[in-house]
């Protein structure tokens, strides 16, 4: 019992040399492109600014207009990292409903 170090003495990470997951990326650049300062992110996750920059910097925001309520709106959705929106949700279900009938005819 002794020589177990007390818990949380070292949790903080050194900015900087923290790697960031998948779902931190997502999520990072989802919130850029919600309009949210690099810096600020950048703090909040404890990663340089660059880092930031370098995850979202290949996304050209806004060149394309998603094709809201078709199938490949839906995929347009994924690519950018955000969640489909109902029309292009229920575009998939029609898609996935028709594809599995046709499989089953
Ligand atoms: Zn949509």
């Amino acid at each position: 019992m002794t020589s177990v170090a007390a818990p949380g003495a070292y949790a903080y990470p050194r900015a900087r040399t923290r790697k960031l997951t998948p779902s931190q990326v997502r999520e990072i650049v989802k919130r850029r492109k919600a309009g949210e300062r690099a810096g600020d992110l950048a703090e909040e996750f404890g990663v340089a600014t660059s880092a930031i920059s370098y995850h979202t910097n290949h996304l050209r925001v806004g060149t394309k207009p998603i094709a809201h309520g078709t199938y490949r709106g839906r995929q347009q959705h994924l690519r950018a990292g955000s969640k489909p929106c109902a029309d292009c949700a229920q575009a998939h279900r029609t898609y996935m409903r028709d594809y599995t009938r046709r499989k089953a005819a």
